[in-house]
């Protein structure tokens, strides 16, 4: 007989991964503790429940990495993208749907698979044995966060991210900004260069604070905050507490010499820190904020260097429950000190529902192929899925690991291509042609033939 996975959360990626293993011929039994035992954010009792927006973002596969996992979850016969498409609404280029019908129809979907059963439960410890799937999301219950923070120890474990923005290298000014790690530390030549420096005037200073303390800020839902310290303030609460704050913390000018005016000491200077292995990616150090979106792009490209900044994500503050990947999981998503237990979702440190709901589909598929003794070839590391595995279990900088959107940073550069704002929209098109051809053939390898 053939030995049943069990998952832990009925959120976008339990359900999708459910889906994706009943699909394949493995029983599964999903535990999902809601509507017993509640969290500040969901309202109901079904699966796949929307907490707040009700749009997929993008749904443009050709020119955008979100929609290229939308393009890739459809032809690997995802249940969350069909019933998006059933109960979508109008909403221009983004996949924005009815919320209620829709996770009423994904909980429907799954009811009525034969190979699927749903039992209401709050797991509360991690399992000894068996096959598992632990996919219960930025608010896993206390108990279970408390079981894993023990097996994982607890600094492998967050309860609140604290997100700098991400940059695209290729958008930074190197006319503007230069290469310097502070008082030129480091054994190599790479590491005495590890950082971006973006220099400021005092005017250009003062302007920004100016900035920061005026901008549009999100507030914390309600119930968000329980457990949240001061570890971590947001810039602008940082600039709140006096002018000079932040010219004493993360922009403070000692031990750099900009080398386009060596002459010229900085005022104050941002630095940015290499976020992937690829040297794509540069995150803002320290400047983690509360700021609205459309407030963020303002006030920092009012940072000399990143006149024309594109962000590969905005910055943010939320209740995130998310285990450190890069030092925990195998390629597989397994927990390297107890292999049966794999996790899914946002809990491995993607973000978004798009991006949990297809690490549900890696995982659900990971853990079919494990109990019916097939091989699963690896996920290309070309396909939007194959990048965001690669970048939480390896690619990202395990010291500084926060949580990761899908964008087209996290992908290997395709040969010959023009690089700069001018070839982008080429090089998107080579990243997303690249990713289908790999992941038709990658689903195709696992057809069974009738
Ligand atoms: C307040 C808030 C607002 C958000 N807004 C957005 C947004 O607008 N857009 C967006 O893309 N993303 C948003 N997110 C992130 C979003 O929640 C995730 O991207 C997505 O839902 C994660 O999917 P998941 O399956 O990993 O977790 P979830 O969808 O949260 O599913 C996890 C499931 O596990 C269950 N569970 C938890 N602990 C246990 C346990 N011990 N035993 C059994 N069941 C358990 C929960 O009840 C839940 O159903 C938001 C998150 C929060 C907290």
């Amino acid at each position: 007989m053939t030995e049943t996975l069990h998952i832990v959360g009925g959120g976008m990626a339990g359900s999708e991964a459910a889906w994706q293993a009943a699909e394949a011929g493995v029983p599964v039994v999903i535990h999902e503790m809601r509507p017993k035992v509640e969290t500040f954010a969901h309202r109901t009792g079904n699966l796949a429940e929307m907490v707040c927006s009700n749009s997929f973002r993008s749904d443009d596969h050709e020119q955008n990495a979100v929609g290229l996992l939308h393009w890739e979850m459809r032809h690997a016969g995802g249940l969350v993208m069909r019933e998006a498409a059933a109960h979508r609404l109008p909403a221009g280029g983004a996949l924005a749907v009815d919320r209620d019908p829709f996770s009423q129809s994904v909980t429907d979907a799954l009811r009525a698979h034969p190979n699927v059963s749903i039992s209401g439960e709050e797991i509360t410890a991690l399992p000894e044995d068996g096959h598992w799937i632990i996919a219960t999301g930025p608010l896993t219950s206390d108990a279970l966060g408390r079981a894993i923070a023990a097996e994982t120890g607890a600094e492998a474990l967050a309860f609140f991210d604290a997100i700098a923005p991400i940059v695209y290298a290729e958008s930074i000014d190197m006319d503007v900004a230069w290469l310097q790690s502070r008082y030129d530390k480091g054994e190599t030549e790479e590491e005495r260069k590890a950082y971006i420096n973006c220099p400021m005037t005092r005017p250009e200073y003062e302007a920004f604070i100016d900035a920061l303390l005026a901008a549009d800020k999100a507030e914390f839902h309600e119930g968000e905050t329980a457990g949240y310290f001061d570890g971590c303030l947001p810039i602008e609460v940082m600039a709140e507490r006096g002018r000079e704050t932040l010219r004493h913390g993360p922009m403070k000018p000692i031990g750099l010499t900009n080398s386009h005016k060596p002459e010229e000491k900085a005022y104050a200077v941002v630095q940015l820190r290499r976020d992937n292995a690829l040297g794509t990616l540069y995150n803002i150090v320290g400047f983690q904020t509360k700021m609205k979106y459309g407030a963020q792009t303002e006030v920092f490209r009012m940072i000399p260097g990143l006149q024309n900044a594109s962000f590969a994500r905005l910055g943010g503050i939320h209740r995130n429950t998310f285990l450190n990947s890069p030092t925990l999981l195998d390629n597989q998503m397994r927990l390297r000190s107890k292999p049966h237990i794999r996790f899914a979702g946002q809990i491995t440190g993607v973000e978004g529902y798009v991006e949990s709901c297809a690490m549900g589909l890696a995982a659900g598929r990971m853990a079919a192929a494990e109990i019916l003794g097939r091989t699963l070839p690896p996920i290309p590391q070309d396909t939007a899925h194959g990048a965001l595995i690669h970048h939480i279990t390896g690619g990202a900088e395990a010291r500084t690991f926060q949580p990761m959107n899908v964008n087209f940073g996290l992908f290997r550069p395709v040969d010959g291509l023009k690089g700069g704002r001018r070839g982008r929209k080429d090089r998107y098109k080579a990243y997303t042609d690249r990713a289908k051809q790999d992941w038709s053939a990658w689903v195709a390898s696992q057809e069974v033939p009738a």
